[in-house]
């Protein structure tokens, strides 16, 4: 069977290495964001749905892990789009904690944990990370173009109420978009936003791979370290920087590759990749990645700040 929902392990800067479930086609979201690495979203939703048969998830998981002999240190639910739009992710999260010991982490943007039907899926994960990248409409509007009848007030009370219960690790997650919400404005109304929510961590990011818009620029260490100082009043602070990632280079292994390009387009469907995160995610040499690469033609690279990614040319994102 392919397996179609389950991606990796990848390398995930945060988490190590990191099986990634992806519930929602290309690319439903609630949100359209400027710096999404995977595109422009194309159905603009909030309606849940059972996007993906869930019968199928889970009997892909059970196949995957059964036979699985690489590391994995944590299961995670990201992807393409906003994984609590799936209305069943709550089935395949108690699935997936009754049968196996890896920790379960939610990427989230955070906007339908409003409802208490998706606070109740998420209860049983180990790690939510839902982002938050402005608490005021402007900021809200400009950074995440959400869909109508999102509410920014609604969407921190609700990760709020969400935390009061949870008994697992959040981590909240804000993007800093320079010219937008690095104003003083809204570090203030983002320090009254994680003061209410409480969440074990802050974790700052900024640009670091091709986003869907081209003028996004990353923001300075300087900037991060400063918005990191207003936010530490609050609780810890983590910048999330690369240099995480290349600190796991003991993780590179040799495997004997089943369709080095279907698992190179696959990965790249998803997210844009450096030659370095694709040699550490596929275990290949990065002289053998580059030779495939060159043969298949649909590969391009675009630069962000120091990093070169490769990403898929436009027509094959979808
Ligand atoms: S970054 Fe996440 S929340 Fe924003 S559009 Fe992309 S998938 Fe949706």
């Amino acid at each position: 069977m392919r397996q179609k929902y389950i991606f990796g392990p990848v390398i995930s800067r945060r988490l190590g290495r990191s099986l990634g479930i992806d519930l929602i086609p290309h690319k439903v979201c609630s949100l359209n964001c400027l710096y999404c690495e995977c595109g422009p979203t194309t159905h603009l939703t909030i309606k849940r749905q059972e996007f993906v048969p869930t019968e199928e998830v889970i009997s892909q998981l059970r196949q995957f892990l059964s036979r699985n002999k690489k590391p994995i240190d944590v299961i995670t639910f990201s992807g393409s789009g906003e994984p609590t739009l799936h209305s069943h992710i709550g089935e395949i999260i108690h699935f997936l904690k009754k049968h196996y010991l890896y920790p379960v982490c939610v990427l989230t943007n955070g906007t339908l944990l409003d409802r208490k039907s998706v606070q109740r899926d998420l209860m049983a994960a180990d790690i939510v990370i839902p982002s938050l990248d402005s608490a005021t409409l402007r900021g809200f509007s400009r950074i995440n173009r959400p869909h109508p009848k999102l509410d920014i007030k609604s969407i921190i009370n609700g990760i709020a109420s969400f935390n009061k219960r949870f008994k697992g690790k959040l981590y909240l997650e804000i993007f800093i978009v320079p010219g937008i919400n690095d104003r003083e404005d809204e570090i203030k109304a983002l320090i009254k936003a994680t003061k209410k929510i409480q969440p074990d961590i802050i974790q700052l990011n900024t640009l670091d791979r091709p986003g869907t818009e081209s003028w996004i620029k990353p923001a300075s260490k300087s900037k991060l370290q400063q918005i990191a100082g207003q936010l530490s009043t609050i609780t810890k602070v983590e910048i999330i920087s690369r240099k995480a990632f290349k600190d796991r280079e003991d993780l590179k292994k040799k495997a004997i590759p089943r369709s080095i390009r279907g698992r190179i387009v696959n990965i790249l469907r998803r997210r844009p990749c450096t030659l370095s995160e694709l040699s550490l995610i596929l275990g290949l040499d990065k002289k053998e990645i580059k030779r495939e690469i060159q043969e298949m033609k649909i590969i391009q690279q675009k630069k962000v700040g120091s990093g070169i990614f490769l990403t898929l040319k436009p027509a094959l994102s979808d």
